[in-house]
């Protein structure tokens, strides 16, 4: 059933055992209270097949910042196990925290995670729709003496939690009886207290060699207005709390979350069995499963860093082309599907790693060098003149689209006297080795005729203005006998006649260092002074119509996106996405 030209990993063998075993098969939507059973019909109008999904797995974002590189690889895994596997994938917003949610966020996460290639299929739900439910939850808990109000101040429940070495110990309000604690919980509720006076504890086990389950706080008094419930709530859910019931509700069967929660996973089973024998929940209950985060060298993946470089002005937005946001990504030309090509090489495991950088970057380039379009750009351009070559006069040269898809077809390209090249494909005096053009030497214009060399023009501080050369009527590429010149050099060109100037963002990595921020230094002073370079190039006419998000190699430079921000109609502007090799790689 499953896709199996993908290699397995940890998760999918637990999945495919609990598929064999029939662990879930039983899971029907039976009835019990839960937002997943009320909304058979997604908010678009699909049905979003919950009762045929055979795993469901969730992505739930907090939306409070704009995705990032490490989000995608838990969006391609979730995601992508839920259709390997006829599954489902929630996107489920956590929102359970009154003070930072934005609807901007939620907005781009939406946009992101399609952008990526996923779908939910309607299964769309915000954590703060269950707040009833966890309420409720909440009390039956405290009715079985599973929980029950604290009103130690912080700094006692600090001290009294104990140590990894020395156990924690038991709070004076432990043994407060099952009415005392509803009463409690229910004026809390009806915001008779200020906050940090009273909490609602689980009742665990303050022993336990896991700090976890010594009487995790489960809710808190917040006053404070929340961006969907607004004043409905002065308590919120603990995110300990919040999760699991969060997965429950949606029948969720594989929960799959980052090594950082291994920890919790106690108390998750723990509540949820608790609340499985009190009927609040069905059964089976989902799993936790935990996975290494991905690390990315040359970059920083924590929101709190991202804001800092976009609000301090280190980047220009949150689609900065540099950043390693998904919307940023996007803007710099990377492609989901080599995002995806990404995930599935790098794979899941349970010990933290780093990847490096250029893994990404060269799942980019394969990507894009089977699906773009080659074109001629001169990025930083000097005039070479024809000398013999009737002023006036023009003549198409056929370009092909791609070197290896002939069935891409050729396209014309203007030839005339006066063409644009790079500035370094010619030297006054050559060093060694050095085949383009110099006074003497014969070089091809690529896709035209052979040239001669013959001089150049200089200012009076000695800097070149333009080359001159003559060319050889007979040599054009593709015409009878033009392959009897034998040269060396093979250099790109565009007629300046014809040439679209463009601006073109020559984007590199952010960060100068593989772990910026190693070693205590602040991670700012890690920045690349040269990630992003904007020049005027000289593109070949045809580039003049690209449309926003339109990709190209531009010859002998790299994949180039024209900008989805910044290009006009008629006016692309282009954003470097990747050079055509390696520029970091060690040892160059
Ligand atoms: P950050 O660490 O950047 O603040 P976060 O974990 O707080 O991110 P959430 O919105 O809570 O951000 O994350 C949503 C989901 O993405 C979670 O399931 C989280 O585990 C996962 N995730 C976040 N960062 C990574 C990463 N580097 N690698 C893999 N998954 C990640
Ligand atoms: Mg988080």
């Amino acid at each position: 059933m499953a896709d199996t030209e993908k290699p397995s990993n940890f998760i999918r063998h637990i999945i495919a055992a609990d598929l064999a075993a029939d662990v879930y098969v039983t899971r029907h939507w039976s009835g019990k209270p839960g937002p997943a059973a009320q909304q058979k019909v997604g908010a678009d109008g699909t049905a979003p097949r919950l009762d045929t999904a055979k795993i469901r797995t969730r992505f739930p974002p907090e939306p409070n910042g704009y995705l990032h590189f490490g989000h995608a690889k838990s969006i391609c895994l979730n995601f992508g196990l839920a259709l390997d596997y006829h599954g489902a994938c929630h996107l489920r917003f956590d929102d359970t925290n009154p003070e930072k949610e934005e609807q901007e966020y939620v907005d781009s996460i939406i946009d992101a995670v399609h952008w990526l290639g996923f779908d939910w299929q309607g299964n769309q739900y915000f954590a703060s729709d269950y707040f009833q439910w966890m309420y409720d939850f909440a009390e039956k808990l405290i009715e079985a003496g599973h929980a029950y109000v604290d009103s130690q101040s912080a700094d006692e429940m600090r001290t009294s939690r104990g140590t990894l070495t020395e156990a924690g110990k038991n709070s004076p309000y432990r043994d407060r009886t099952p009415a005392e604690n509803l009463a409690l919980f229910r004026a809390m509720r009806a915001g008779e207290f200020a906050d940090g006076t009273h909490i609602l504890r689980a009742k665990v086990d303050m022993s336990s060699g896991n700090i976890n389950l010594r009487d995790p706080a489960i809710y808190r008094i917040r006053h404070a207005t929340h961006h969907a419930t607004g004043d409905t709530w002065c308590i919120y859910p603990m995110y300990t709390y919040a999760h699991p019931i969060e997965d429950a509700l949606e029948n969720i069967t594989h929960s799959i979350c980052t090594l950082e929660f291994e920890d919790q996973r106690p108390f998750y089973d723990w509540l949820l069995a608790r609340l499985a024998e009190l009927d609040c929940v069905n059964t089976p209950l989902p799993q936790q499963i935990e996975f290494a985060r991905l690390n990315l060298s040359y970059v920083v993946l924590s929101k709190r860093k991202l804001i800092q470089l976009v609000e301090e002005g280190h980047v220009d937005s949150w689609d900065d082309p540099r950043l390693p946001t998904l919307v940023g990504a996007r803007r710099r030309g990377y492609t989901p599907e080599a995002f995806r090509r990404f995930n599935e090489m790098i794979g899941v495991t349970k010990s933290d790693s780093w990847i490096d950088i250029s893994v990404l970057e060269e799942c980019q380039r394969e990507h894009l060098n089977q699906t773009t379009p080659r074109r001629i750009a001169v990025l930083d351009p000097v005039k070479l003149v024809i000398d013999n070559y009737p002023a006036g006069q023009e003549e198409e040269c056929l370009a092909p689209n791609h070197p290896q898809k002939p069935e891409w077809g050729k396209r014309p390209v203007p030839f005339s006297r006066e063409l644009w090249i790079e500035r370094e494909d010619f030297m006054e005096a050559p060093t060694k080795g050095y085949f383009r053009l110099f006074p003497g030497n014969t070089v091809r214009l690529r896709y035209g005729f052979v040239v001669k060399c013959i001089g150049c023009d200089k200012d009076a501080a000695g800097a070149i203005t333009a080359v001159h050369c003559e060319y050889m009527p007979d040599s054009k590429s593709g015409t009878p006998g033009s392959d009897n010149y034998k040269v060396k050099g093979n250099i790109h060109w565009v007629s300046a006649k014809h040439a679209y100037a463009a601006e073109v963002r020559l984007y590199d990595r952010l960060f100068a260092v593989e772990a910026p921020g190693e070693d205590g230094r602040d991670f700012i002073a890690d920045l690349n002074p040269n990630s992003k370079r904007v020049i005027t190039a000289q593109l070949e006419s045809a580039l003049q119509g690209a449309a926003a998000e339109d990709r190209f190699q531009f010859e002998r430079h790299g994949y180039f996106v024209a900008d989805r921000i910044e290009s006009k109609s008629g006016a692309p502007v282009f954003n470097r996405t990747v050079t055509l090799r390696d520029s970091w790689a060690k040892g160059k």
